[in-house]
């Protein structure tokens, strides 16, 4: 018999001690949540145990020249050469989860981003990070509980599991609505208006500016308050059908429902709702949004897609100038779709602030929040999805931010003209307004 390769060795050396106290920690973990079906804890994980597991085992002490290692240290170097107090808080915010799952990996064994059960929702993170630009609710710096690890980092300012019991508003059966609730109803009050005399928009009483819009949705957007929402389920599940379809072959009826309910889907998920939203206008009732979906491409300007504010519409062009004979791919086709929500949500957006120009209206609507907010959905989707082609997706929003906010700004008239050779040139699909 020929001798074992390393492989098979592995394969059949027993787990070493500390191997086995990690496990255990993880069968902790995975058991947090439920009142019944302990597991047998096979080692000892009292807190000095843990300690030292940590101090003799953990992936930065046991394996320091790791690539995972160097990641840290690279993106420790970049952010620390960051103006804290200019830096866009989206960025920021990113860059604090990427730090809070990296310090994870490399000192407690994933532990607390590890994916456990939770009897009423479904699988959560052991622990999620929420991070606010405001001033703690709590007056307090940081606060660390185990009830409010995810409802509360996604909700700060509801009543629920809140610390201070003792006030009388709490005893009320309606909790007071948070700051968060408010910005939505005052954007229900806007999309309600939007299509009436514009004598009628009233004053109101949150501010509904793009940066406020934009953080709205990242903080408080359903895809991020319940992230194992079926309703996130139902998307992922629709992203990976989807994308197996041979676009071709496919009937455009049934490609068009698709569109349509990825939309609602979309909306459900990042948008509050607000852009399927029914309102008066003087055509009657209709959705604050209407997606016209066209099996041709655009004769005029070889858009890929168009929001037209004036009109509440976006218009998506399934295929391409240069080859009509072809349906555009999905990715592609999801992704316009995406920035052109964007650009319709915040179309809500206070155009009286001083800052509209600078945040949303800036570089033909594609201002600094408008970029922000198009990458953190993108992000937000690859998550749910982790999709390779996706990912493509992500390279080609970078790109079109760059060129874009470059071409603008260099030499608005003249610029635009080229805009579409050179876009193509750099991201393979054309950019849209
Ligand atoms: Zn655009």
């Amino acid at each position: 018999m020929s001798n074992p390769t390393s492989q098979q060795i592995k394969s059949i050396t027993p787990p070493s001690i500390e191997e086995r106290e990690v496990q255990t920690l993880e069968a902790i973990a995975d058991s947090q949540y439920l009142t019944e079906g302990w597991p047998m804890l096979g080692t000892p994980h009292d807190a000095r145990s843990i300690i030292q597991l940590l101090m003799r085992h953990s992936l930065a002490i046991r394996d320091p020249e790791s690539p995972r290692v160097k990641q840290f240290v690279n993106r420790y170097y970049e952010v620390s050469t960051w103006n804290i107090q200019t830096v866009n808080f989206i960025r920021l915010h990113y860059e604090l989860q990427q730090f809070f799952g990296r310090l994870d990996e490399l000192f407690f064994f994933g532990l607390l981003t590890r994916s456990v059960a939770r009897p009423s929702s479904g699988r959560k993170n052991l622990l999620e990070l929420g991070i606010f630009d405001t001033v703690s609710a709590e007056g307090c710096y940081g606060l660390c509980s185990n009830q409010r690890s995810t409802s509360a980092s996604a909700k700060p300012t509801t009543g629920s599991g809140s610390t201070t019991a003792s006030s009388p508003k709490l005893e009320s059966k309606e909790p007071p609505k948070s700051e968060a609730e408010r910005q939505i109803g005052t954007l229900e009050a806007v999309a309600d208006g939007l299509f009436g005399p514009s004598r009628h928009r009233g004053r109101y009483d949150t501010p509904y500016d793009g940066r406020t819009m934009a953080l709205l949705s990242i903080n408080h957007c359903l895809a991020v308050q319940d992230p194992s929402s079926s309703r996130v389920t139902r998307f992922a599940e629709q992203y990976a059908e989807v994308k197996t379809w041979y676009l071709e072959t496919i009937d455009f009826e049934v490609l068009k429902d698709e569109l349509w309910q990825l939309f609602a889907r979309l909306d459900e998920l990042f948008f509050f709702g607000l852009l399927s939203r029914k309102v008066d206008s003087p055509m009657g009732r209709r959705p604050v949004l209407i997606v016209e979906i066209i099996d041709d491409y655009d004769k005029k300007c070889h858009y890929a897609g168009r929001y037209l504010p004036k009109e509440g519409k976006i218009r998506l062009w399934l295929r391409d100038y240069r080859h009509p004979e072809n349906r555009r791919s999905f990715r592609v086709i999801l992704g316009t779709l995406l920035h052109e929500l964007t650009h319709a949500y915040l179309g809500l957006a206070d155009k009286k602030h001083e800052n509209h120009g600078k945040w949303v209206a800036d570089c033909k609507s594609h201002g600094e929040y408008f970029w922000a907010l198009l990458q953190y959905l993108a992000e937000t989707i690859m998550k749910f999805t982790d999709s390779p082609s996706w990912r493509e997706e992500m390279d080609v929003i970078d790109a079109e931010r760059s060129i874009r906010c470059l071409l603008v700004r260099i030499q608005p008239a003249s610029a635009l003209a080229s805009f579409q050779d050179i876009a193509v040139g750099a991201s393979g699909t054309d950019l849209e307004f």
